[in-house]
């Protein structure tokens, strides 16, 4: 892999690159209508006496392989591509078609309706992408609108502009070079055993680093794809929640003895690879996962501003609750109070300072898939690096028994409660293993004498019931007792953005609204 081979794809030529709702789209196609689309927009720009040299193409797409055909023709034309959400409402796109200062839209089927007025609103020229399946009939005389590849030093020009998931705060723009794309993939072709033969099936949407939850997904789609005879897919990756989907479907539908050994040999046998991540992977998920395609799930960690990070092994011993080791080409550190190094290391090995074995402390990380700036915003991303040049996660890591563990954002997953510490995910991990919980969020609430108060949001298995003094019960037969909520609060369901994670801020204003 080269980081420019979207610029020349004849060494795949007519290989299938894509299969979608529409049919199979090979790379030699996928490239022509890159090129075709490149045309059309520097078409659209020339009306306006200016190019597109560095500035930014918003595109909606559906998760199909259009998404790819703009990215590449916003690449073509020199441009930095910011991928929207199609599930954000008008307002959202808004946001971060003028937080990222786009000078074009590029509207893919059936976005017309969605951004036309928003052009129209801002101002912007909006070009319009044909349906995919339509991908395959275009003609060659179509691609005489090539532009000029006159551009050089392509490895350092700005390639994306990828926005945070929004967990804690309006999303970042976080911009990427075609160099620290390059970066994250060389790691995880290495790490993860990537071949050319692999095919992943993809249900996550597309404008993240690693695709967003989508409600909508239908599990039994997913379940057929993953088994389905004719299928070809031997990588799946998801977050917690999807896996969690999964689950529930396999466990209402698929009740016969039959069915579930077929779909355990079919995993077993043709999936090479199941990968979570994205947040914390709850220990019942990776258990029942297991139980039930034979898979014992790759959890990583990582971050939209560094890519992926820290990566349990691919061949090895995956550890349950840990994020395994730095993937090749990363450094890490954890810190304690800015000026003293816990642990150092990166995928050869880890030292961890004499004295300091198993403490905590934020992760910081090094290397070329980091990114470059937030997009308008130098306090941050001032603010974000240290004098000599690491990025600071504000994730709060451990390294013990050979590898790393996330213990949560330092921010709000680090509950300071009568002078202890205690990690929000691993009170979490506990309270998910009481058959009753079908999910949680652990926040520290505030109080006068305690400082914080462990306080689990939770929601029930349907039809269940629990009061604080049941949970407290249970709880002592598992958990340390400073770790044991003194708070319950029970939802419906589990408030959680699009990439299925809790914005525990928002919980707390929500519950806890500071006298005004
Ligand atoms: P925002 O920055 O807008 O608040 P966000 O941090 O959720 O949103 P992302 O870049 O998508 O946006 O997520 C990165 C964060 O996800 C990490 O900082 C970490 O807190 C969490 N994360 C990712 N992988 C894992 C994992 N395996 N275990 C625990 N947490 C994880
Ligand atoms: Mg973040």
């Amino acid at each position: 892999q080269n980081f420019t081979n979207w610029r020349d794809t004849s060494a795949f030529g007519e290989k299938v690159a894509i299969t979608d709702h529409s049919g199979s789209h090979t790379y030699s196609s996928i490239y022509k209508n890159s090129k075709h689309l490149a045309g059309l927009i520097n078409k659209a720009l020339a009306c306006q006496s200016t190019d597109l040299q560095g500035k930014r193409v918003s595109f909606l797409c559906a998760n199909d392989a259009s998404y790819t055909v703009a990215q590449w023709a916003s690449w073509m034309c020199g441009g930095v591509a910011v991928p929207l959400y199609r599930k954000h409402p008008s307002n959202e796109l808004e946001y971060v078609i003028t937080d990222s200062q786009s000078s074009l839209l590029v509207a893919g089927q059936p976005f017309k309706d969605t951004l036309e007025p928003l052009a129209q609103k801002l101002g912007l020229p909006c070009v319009e992408l044909p349906i995919t399946s339509c991908l395959d009939s275009l003609q060659s005389g179509d691609t005489q609108l090539l532009p000029e590849d006159n551009i050089s030093d392509w490895a350092n020009r700005p390639a994306m502009l990828i926005y945070t998931s929004g967990t804690t705060g309006r999303p970042k723009g976080v911009l990427h070079t075609h160099s620290s794309l390059q970066a994250m993939v060389q790691g995880l072709v290495s790490e993860w055993s990537w071949q050319e033969d692999d095919v992943i099936l993809h249900t996550l949407p597309l404008h993240h680093v690693h695709g967003i939850v989508n409600k909508l997904m239908c599990p039994f789609w997913v379940w057929e794809l993953i088994c389905s005879l004719s299928s070809r897919v031997n990588v799946f990756m998801a977050v917690p929640t999807i896996y969690s989907k999964l689950i529930e479907y396999y466990d209402q539908h698929f009740i016969q003895p039959q069915v579930q050994d077929f779909i355990r040999t079919m995993c077993k046998e043709r999936i090479r690879l199941m990968v979570s991540g994205s947040a914390a992977l709850p220990q019942p998920i990776l258990e029942r996962w297991a139980e039930i395609t034979g898979h014992v799930l790759l959890e990583r960690y990582g971050m939209t501003e560094i890519g992926m990070a820290l990566s349990n092994p691919y061949k090895g011993k995956r550890v349950p609750g840990a994020v395994g080791i730095p993937l090749p080409g990363v450094e890490v550190r954890i810190m304690m109070n800015t000026n003293i190094t816990i642990a150092e290391g990166n995928c050869k090995g880890t030292q961890v300072k004499a004295g300091l074995e198993e403490r905590e402390g934020e992760l910081l990380v090094r290397g070329s898939s980091v990114f470059q700036k937030y997009w308008n915003k130098p306090q941050e991303t001032a603010d974000s690096f240290t004098e000599d040049g690491w990025f600071k996660t504000g994730d709060t890591a451990v390294y013990k028994d050979g590898v790393y563990w996330i213990m949560g954002r330092t921010s709000v997953d680090i509950i300071k409660s009568g002078g202890y510490k205690i990690s929000a995910l691993d009170v979490e991990r506990h309270l998910l293993t009481h058959p009753d919980i079908t999910d949680v969020a652990v926040v520290g609430a505030p109080d006068a004498t305690w400082g914080q108060k462990v306080t689990a949001v939770v929601q029930l298995r349907k039809g269940t019931t629990m009061t604080l003094s049941e949970l407290k019960t249970w709880a002592r037969g598992y958990m340390a007792p400073y770790t044991i909520p003194t708070g319950l609060i029970l939802v419906e369901e589990m408030p959680r953005n699009q990439m299925g994670k809790v914005n525990k801020k928002d919980l707390l204003r929500q519950y806890f609204p500071s006298p005004s």
